[in-house]
């Protein structure tokens, strides 16, 4: 399952840009962002009424205008999540979080920030 290729598809059949370089401010940009917003706020409406149906359904919401704003704006997702999911897990040592006395997730010396102008190319 490729969620931006599947948003990508829909895109190109709504005659919505895909950029090919990153350009992060465009019209298109500017709409994917009040999508954002809009599902953002009909799944926290949905959470607040304890409604499970429509929380399941907002999420895929947002994922969906997520992945159009990524396509609006030339950014390829997998590079993204590939560079915060490794830095996420270079917190864990042996696949074991490492605490002090006070319980608290400590980062240990495997652990590094995501490089994200390396995972966007720039
Ligand atoms: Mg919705």
């Amino acid at each position: 399952m490729n969620y931006q290729k599947d948003v990508s598809e829909f895109m190109i059949l709504g005659e919505q840009k895909i950029a090919s370089d990153l350009n992060l401010k465009n019209e298109q940009s500017k709409l994917y962002m009040n999508l954002i917003e809009e599902e953002f706020e009909e799944t926290a409406k949905a959470f607040n009424e304890d409604d499970l149906v429509e929380v399941a359904d907002g999420l895929a919401d947002m994922v969906w205008v997520i992945m159009g704003m990524c396509n609006s704006v030339g950014i390829d997702f997998d590079n993204i999540w590939e560079e915060v999911r490794d830095s996420n897990m270079s917190k864990f040592v042996d696949g074991k979080s490492i605490k002090n006395e006070a319980g608290k997730i400590m980062k240990p010396e495997t652990y590094f920030k995501p490089n994200i102008k390396k995972a966007l190319g720039i």
